[in-house]
Formats: C-alpha cells, sequence, structure tokens
C-alpha cells in the first residue's frame, strides 16, 4: 500500500474553537503531526517557541520568504504567518497525515499548489461565539477583538471553497469528525489506486 500521508488543511475564525478540536484529535489518532508556523507576532502567554510557533522577527521571516521556504505565507491580522515547505514534505513522504492549521487565503493557495489537500474548515454554531471565546480568552485588546471580528466575516465566506465542514458545538465529537473524514479520505478509490493496480496485476494469474 502506498505509505504517503494525508495534507489536511483545517481553517475557521479565531474563536471557532480549532485548537480544542485538533487537541482532542491527537488524543484520538497518533498517525498525524502538527505542521508548526513561523510568525512575527508575538508569543501569547504559555506559547513555546517551537511548540506553538516559530517566532520570529520580521526581517528573519523576510529572508526565509526569499530563501523559498514557505509552502504559503500570509499576512494575518497585523502579522505575518507562514507554513515551512520542509517540514510538511518529510512527514508526508514518512506516511503521516500532516494537519495546517491556517488562514483561508494560505488555505486555497495550499489547495492551488497541491490539490489533494483534504479541506476542512471549522465553525462554531454562532458567530456570537466567537466574539466571547476572544474576550473569555482575555489576550486581545478591544481593537484586536473588532479587526478579528471582522476578519472571522472575511473567512465564513470562504466556508464554500472547502470540502468539509465541522460546526464546533462539542470539541469531542469535532474530534471524531474529523477522524472520520480521514477515514473516508483514506477509502477513497483515488487513494488506493497503487493497491487495486497491484491486485489487478495478480488477477492476471487467474486469466483463462
Ligand atoms: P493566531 O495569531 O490566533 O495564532 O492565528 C491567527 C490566524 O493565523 C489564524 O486564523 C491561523 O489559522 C492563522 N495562521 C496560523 N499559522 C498560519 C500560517 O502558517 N499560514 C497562514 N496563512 N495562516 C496561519
Amino acid at each position: 500500500m502506498e505509505k504517503k500521508g494525508l495534507l489536511i488543511v483545517v481553517s475557521g475564525p479565531s474563536g471557532a474553537g480549532k485548537g480544542t478540536v485538533l487537541a482532542h484529535t491527537t488524543e484520538k489518532y497518533s498517525n498525524i503531526k502538527y505542521s508548526v508556523s513561523v510568525t512575527t507576532r508575538a508569543p501569547r502567554e504559555g506559547e513555546v517557541d517551537g511548540v506553538n510557533y516559530f517566532f520570529k522577527s520580521v526581517e528573519q521571516f523576510e529572508k526565509m520568504v526569499a530563501n523559498g521556504e514557505f509552502l504559503e505565507h500570509k499576512r494575518v491580522h497585523d502579522n505575518y504567518y507562514g507554513t515551512p515547505l520542509k517540514g510538511v514534505q518529510k512527514h508526508l513522504l514518512d506516511g503521516y497525515d500532516v494537519v495546517l492549521e491556517i488562514d483561508t487565503e494560505g488555505a486555497l493557495e495550499v489547495k492551488n499548489v497541491y490539490p489533494e489537500a483534504v479541506m476542512i474548515f471549522i465553525t462554531p454554531e454562532k458567530l456570537s461565539t466567537i466574539e466571547e471565546r476572544l474576550r473569555g480568552r482575555a489576550t486581545e485588546s478591544e481593537e484586536q477583538i473588532r479587526i478579528r471580528m471582522k476578519n472571522a466575516l472575511k473567512e465564513l465566506k470562504q466556508a464554500v471553497f472547502y470540502d468539509y465542514v465541522i460546526v464546533n458545538e462539542d470539541s469531542q465529537q469535532g474530534a471524531k469528525d474529523i477522524i472520520s473524514i480521514i477515514n473516508a479520505e483514506k477509502c477513497k478509490v483515488k487513494n488506493n489506486k497503487k493497491f487495486i493496480d497491484n491486485l489487478l496485476m495478480e488477477a492476471n494469474n487467474y486469466d483463462d
């Protein structure tokens, strides 16, 4: 069987609860690697360099862009974010399913260069939940919350370009949904061409 992993792109407005859904996904499904993005934004309380993000200066980020080190990169809110190419390629070849948690603009760029990517959009049931979660997090200023709400609406409009939508009413159920999607994708005929070809080769032995 072909061992190459799936590239899974997860987007959704800030405050949709993507992080929690993905954390539960890892508890239930181990063949998964998260791509650690590079960002120029300051670390939030408790965030660790190399775990949550690689935190870089604008100059360092621009150098990485010039060196072609990103699968995609974007300005989101007032900061730069990018997906390092090398790690993604390595994990896919090693047979892991790789999750990119990125904004819709970057996601559509990934889909362009990697059409096999599985696109999952996570949204809360109501828009007001986003605002409540952002306020509950207490890490953003009023101005940042305003920008993020505006951005949430922009992101929601892109949901139609995704393959799957998960309404995050319950993060454990959301994680189960992601695993169901992964399993369904793995059963797709287009992802099992080599296996079927091998069976057909074997079938030659049975021709009369
Ligand atoms: P946050 O600052 O809350 O961690 O992330 C803000 C937004 O940036 C989120 O929508 C997140 O999905 C997006 N983001 C994080 N990493 C990347 C990346 O590497 N590329 C792109 N395009 N967006 C990213």
